[in-house]
């Protein structure tokens, strides 16, 4: 039987810091054992070829200028499948702090006086230009949840991303509750899917996930009923990310 040929994979990176796309090269194993099933064809980051033939597309970084939306809309065009990697592509990440202030303002307080001839326009996740097939959230991406999304990319099934905060998955790691170290925490608006990754080493969720789906109502009501928290309240101490959330958080919550 003739062995059909492996799909072409390539990543690009957009407005971003490319540790989303470090922590796939550091898959290690589970990177070489993904080699076995399809074909890397640009992957800055680990070689220095570069192919224009693809199947599959990673984007990481959000989308910030004019000619992003031109370069990601051809990119859309030759992939049969897009996937984003990583919180500035999904959610618009970091570089939503850029939308709280008017871009003119924005622009002026990071260029200065060279302002005018810099291209910038409002900080976008992937899905506001171009359709998405599969989204991973994460700043970085959990490496687990990575592998889960390639393992549902190669069956040809959806992933679904929990819609439930991540108190849930903290409560079932048996982990101290921040609050109860008068610390501050995101979790309870915040979607899981990371295995409460931070708070089990140590540190608090600072919301790079995103915000759960109606947070008012799904999120961890125990956690926010025992401390007494109101969703505005833990939302107006965490701006790293929520302001990134775009419609959603404006309707919402603005
Ligand atoms: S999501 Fe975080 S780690 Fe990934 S590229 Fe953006 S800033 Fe870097
Ligand atoms: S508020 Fe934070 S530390 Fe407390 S249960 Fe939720 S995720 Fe865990
Ligand atoms: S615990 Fe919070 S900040 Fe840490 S990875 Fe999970 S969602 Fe992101």
């Amino acid at each position: 039987m003739k062995k059909q040929p492996k799909p072409k994979v390539a990543f690009f990176d957009f407005t971003d810091c490319e540790g989303c796309q470090l922590q796939f090269a550091n898959m290690g194993d589970t990177l070489l054992a993904l080699t076995e099933l399809v074909d890397i064809v640009s992957f800055r980051e680990i070689m220095s070829e570069a192919a224009d033939e693809y199947d599959i597309a990673f984007i990481e970084g959000s989308i910030t200028t004019d000619n992003d939306v031109l370069r990601i809309k051809k990119i859309r065009d030759k992939a049969k499948v897009l996937i984003t990697l990583g919180a500035c592509a999904t959610i618009a990440g970091v570089n939503g702090i850029k939308n709280r202030s008017p871009l003119e303002a924005a622009k002026k307080i990071v260029y200065g006086d060279k302002a005018d001839i810099i291209s910038s326009i409002k900080a976008m996740p992937v899905h506001e230009v171009v359709k998405v097939d599969y989204a991973i959230n994460g700043c970085p991406v959990y490496i687990p949840e990575v592998v889960s999304v390639l393992k549902c990319l190669l069956m040809g099934k959806p992933y679904v991303v929990p819609n439930y905060s991540v108190c849930v998955e903290c409560k079932m790691n048996e982990n101290v509750c921040r609050y109860e170290k008068d610390q501050e925490c995101m979790g309870p608006v915040t979607r899981a899917g990371c295995n409460s990754w931070c708070i089990n080493n140590g540190n608090r969720c600072y919301g790079c996930r995103g915000l759960v789906e109606k947070p008012a109502t799904d999120a961890a009501k125990d956690i926010m009923q025992k401390y007494g928290l109101k969703v505005e309240d833990i939302l107006n101490s965490f701006t790293l990310y929520n302001d990134s959330m775009g419609e959603k958080y404006d309707q919402e919550f603005k």
